[in-house]
Parts: structure tokens; sequence; C-alpha cells
């Protein structure tokens, strides 16, 4: 599906809270996510988000100016006032399609009370000397997954032919020659890819992935409402799961069931305020289209809401609308 680009920068009136596709985002802890973009180069047949050229249901892509996403990051983590802040770069999709990560994560690291920085990311964007850039610019940790080790099964778990594993595992490797950490982080289906776990589990030790970390992050494959589901797969219980890691944690000698103290992750009480209640009706004026199909992008008190069923509403126009979500500053709502 075609994709309408929207690159967000201080000359456009979008505020970087209240949208999940990008931006910044407060959940109470010391750890802001920092979203540079949406959009991804796979396709994954069990992504989350349903997003890459295969999507059916996202029809924008939003990029964000380095310094517009810094000035943010910057007012977030003075207001946090916490001495062990991470900033955690990743998104609805893959962070490293966005073109200046290592100036983002430059920046970052000049912030004074950022202890950590680490990235998601599939890996297949990089080469070894963006890593190498990363790395010096002080990326602490590249979160890396790697669903399959066996070629085919990879292409397949990617939903592209084009994806290389050799090349992935290449920049595995680079990783954990660098200055930074690597946590490897597939995700585990059942009767799917069971193999290919105990093999990525062997590749991770083999490489001396988690110098300070965790060098796994395995996950559970779950099914989410508005991603994409692999037929026939079940989402195995999570006391099945635990079960399977605590089995395979006593089988590999490793770490594998991890709890957020393991990255140093703790609640804390300097949380970004709501700026609307639930329910609550307010006035928006439509600055952009919505990352789905039928939304559109409204702005009022700072805070951009993603206003649903909106197939009729003008861009540049002032609508009515009320708050039907607004967990950790993310808004959605509808007009009335
Ligand atoms: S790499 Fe992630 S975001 Fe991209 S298609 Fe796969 S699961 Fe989705």
């Amino acid at each position: 599906m075609k994709r309408q680009i929207v690159w967000i920068g201080r000359d456009v009136e979008l505020p970087l809270i209240g949208c999940i596709a990008f931006g910044v985002i407060d959940r109470g802890t010391n750890l802001l996510q920092i979203r540079p973009a949406s959009g991804c180069n796979l396709c994954c047949p069990f992504c989350s988000v349903d997003e890459g050229p295969c999507s059916k249901t996202r029809v924008t892509q939003y990029f964000v100016e380095v310094d517009y996403l810094l000035e943010y990051a910057k007012a977030l983590a003075r207001m946090k006032n916490s001495e062990n802040l991470e900033m955690h770069i990743d998104g609805c999709g893959e962070p490293s399609i966005h073109p200046n990560l290592s100036d983002l994560v430059q920046g970052l690291s000049e912030i004074e009370n950022v202890k950590i920085i680490s990235m998601q990311t599939n890996g297949t964007l990089l080469n070894e000397r963006e890593v190498e850039e990363l790395s010096e610019a002080g990326l602490t940790r590249f979160n890396l997954t790697i669903n399959a080790l066996d070629d085919e099964l990879a292409k397949i778990l990617a939903g592209t032919e084009r994806y290389d594993v050799h090349k992935v595992v290449r920049i595995a490797e680079a990783i954990s020659e660098s200055s930074s950490d690597l946590l490897i982080a597939p995700v585990w289906m059942e009767g799917v890819n069971d193999l290919e776990i105990l093999k990525i589990i062997e590749f991770a030790k083999e490489i001396g992935a988690g110098k300070n970390f965790p060098p796994l992050g395995i996950q559970n494959y779950l099914i989410h409402r508005m991603g994409r589901k692999m037929k026939g797969i079940r989402q195995v219980p999570w006391r099945f799961f635990y079960e399977k890691l605590r089995k395979l944690e006593e089988e590999h000698k490793i770490k594998l069931i991890l709890s957020p103290k393991d990255f140093g992750i703790e609640k804390i009480s300097q949380v970004l305020p709501l700026a609307f209640r639930k329910f609550e009706k307010t006035t928006v004026k439509i600055e952009a289209p919505g990352w789905m199909k039928g939304e559109a992008l409204g702005v009022a008190r700072d805070r951009v809401i993603t206003v649903v069923d909106a197939e009729n509403i003008e861009m540049g126009s002032k609508v009515k609308v009320r708050i039907l979500s607004n967990k950790h500053n993310i808004y959605v709502a509808r007009a009335v």
C-alpha cells in the first residue's frame, strides 16, 4: 500500500507527545521511549503493529527531525529528575529506518542524567560501519531481533525473500565486538521456531552477547487485535512460557527469565501529567493524517490526539472530540 510520508520538525504544528507512532512516551519509570520514525522494511507475518510494505492498515509513515526530538527528550529528562535515566529508541516499526540515528544517539548521550541509551532493531538496515558509529555516539545496548538462524525459516518469519540472516549474524558479531552491549531478542512461536531458539541461545553465548546486561530477551508470541497473526499458531499461556524458559535456563546454563530490575528499570514518581481526562470533550485542530486508514491527527493543549472514524474530517478543520483513551499520555478520541 502506498504511504504518505510526514516529516515532523519545529515548523510542523505537531507536538511530540500523544501519538503512539512517534515522539516521546513516559510510562512512569526511569525509561523514556524515543520514537524517531514509524514504518518498517520487513513484513513479519506475526507483526504486532501490522507494519511494513505489506501492511493493509497503516497509511502514513512519520519521521521526526532529530533536533526537534532532542528538544522534547531534554525537557522530559529534566522533568524526570532521575540520575539513572534510560533513553530507549524504539517505535511502531524499525527505528533504523530513520536516516540520522547516530546524531540522535549523540544528542541523547549529551543529556546529563541519561545513563543508558538502548535501541530496538531488526538489524537489516545497518552495516558494520553504522554499528561502529552508533556505538561511538554512545549507544549502550542494541536489542537485536533474530527469530531463526535457518536461512529459509528466517525469510518466512521476516515475510520477505530479501531477508538475509547471514548479514544479521554479521551485524550481531560487529555489535559484540564494539563497545556497545548486545541483547538478542527472538520471538518464540511454539511449533515454528522451537529448534531455532536453542540455536540462537548457543549463538548468543558463542559471540559473547550480554556484557553488562542479560544476553537474551526471548519474547512470547502475542496475538494483538490490530496486528498480523500466524495462521494456526497459538499464543502460549504465560505460565507455560515461563516454565519453558526455566527449563532452557537449566539446560543452557544461562539467564532467560528477565525482570525490569535486570535493566535497572524502576517506577519513579515524576511522571508527565495527563493533559485530558477520559471522556473529556475538547476541540482539536486537524494537522496531519493518522497512522491508520480512517484516522487523523488533531492537536490541543500541546498534545497530539488520534481521531478515529475521521474519514470525512478535513485537514486544518477544528473538530469537537471526546477522549476515548489517555493512558501514558497517548490519546485517542472520536468526533462528537
Ligand atoms: S521487524 Fe518488527 S515492526 Fe518490522 S514487520 Fe517485523 S515485527 Fe513488524
